[in-house]
C-alpha cells in the first residue's frame, strides 16, 4: 500500500509573531505539490500555534512540539493533549531527541505520552535515534528498536503515528545521514515493525527521517525506497522548506 510523503517543518524555540506571520506567508505563496501528493505539517511553538492555525493556507497542518504524559491540571508549565484537541491542533511531536537528552525524557515516558496523545485523537510523530556513541559502539538498531519496543508497548493504533527517524549526530549540526545510511536504519525499523506488530503496520507507517535535512540534500534521501519523508527543523524556517516540500514528487 502507498505511503502518502510526509514532510514536517519543526520550528523550534524559535520566531517572534512578526517572523512567524512571514515564514506562514511564504508557506501560503508557495507552489507545491497538492496534498494526494504530500502530507505538510509545521509545528511552531505552542504560544504561536492558534495564530498559525488561524494563518495557514488549509491544505497544510498544524503540530505542537510536546504535550503532557497525562490529562491535565495541576502540572505547572505544561499543555495537556486536551488542550490542542480544543484549538484543533491535530498534530503532535513527541519523543524528540532534544526533550529525551535535554528534558530526561525515557523512552517509556514517551510511550506513554503517544498512548495518551493518540487516546485523545492526536496524531502524532514519534521520534526515535541514535546518538554519535551509540552509531560508533555498533548499537543503532538495538537503540531505535528499544525506543520504539517502548512506543509499542502502549501503542495498538498505528495509523495516527509517523514514525521519525532523528540520528542525534545529525540534528542541527550540519552532517546529514546519507541516504544509505537513513535507508539502511529504515529499513531495520520497518522491520522491527513486521516483526513485533503486523506486516500491515509495517507496510503503512510512514517513517521519515530527521537531521540536517535541506533543500540540497533532500531530493536523494527522498529517492530511497524506506524514507517516506522528513521532519525538518532549521530549514523549515527557511525558503528551502518548499523545495524539500517539493521532493515528494
Ligand atoms: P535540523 O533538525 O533539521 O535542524 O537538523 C531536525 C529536527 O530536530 O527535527
Amino acid at each position: 500500500m502507498a505511503r502518502k510523503f510526509f514532510v514536517g517543518g519543526n520550528w523550534k524555540c524559535n520566531g517572534t509573531s512578526e517572523e512567524v506571520k512571514k515564514i506562514v506567508s511564504s508557506l501560503n505563496n508557495s507552489q507545491v505539490p497538492s496534498s494526494d501528493v504530500v502530507e505538510v505539517v509545521v509545528s511552531p511553538p505552542f504560544v504561536f500555534l492558534p495564530l498559525v492555525k488561524s494563518t495557514l493556507r488549509p491544505d497544510f497542518h498544524v503540530a505542537a512540539q510536546n504535550c503532557w504524559v497525562k490529562k491535565g491540571g495541576a502540572f505547572t508549565g505544561e499543555v495537556s493533549a486536551e488542550m490542542l484537541v480544543n484549538l484543533d491542533i491535530p498534530w503532535v511531536i513527541l519523543g524528540h531527541s532534544e526533550r529525551r537528552s535535554l528534558l530526561n525524557e525515557s523512552n517509556e515516558f514517551v510511550g506513554d505520552k503517544v498512548a495518551y496523545a493518540l487516546s485523545q485523537g492526536l496524531k502524532v510523530i514519534a521520534c526515535v535515534g541514535e546518538t554519535l556513541e551509540q552509531r560508533e559502539a555498533g548499537s543503532t538498531t538495538e537503540v531505535v528498536a528499544a525506543q520504539t519496543k517502548a512506543i509499542a508497548a502502549r501503542v495498538s493504533n498505528w495509523a495516527d503515528v509517523v514514525l521519525a527517524y532523528e540520528p542525534v549526530w545529525a540534528i542541527g549540526t550540519g552532517k546529514v545521514a546519507t541516504p544509505a545510511q537513513a535507508q539502511e536504519v529504515h529499513y531495520e525499523l520497518r522491520k522491527w515493525l513486521q516483526e513485533n506488530t503486523s506486516p500491515e503496520v509495517a507496510a503503512t507507517t510512514r517513517i521519515i527521517y530527521g537531521g540536517s535535512v535541506n533543500g540540497a540534500n533532500c531530493k536523494e534521501l527522498a529517492a530511497k525506497p524506506d524514507v517516506d519523508g522528513f521532519l525538518v527543523g532549521g530549514a523549515s524556517l527557511k525558503p528551502e522548506f518548499n523545495d524539500i516540500i517539493k521532493s515528494a514528487e
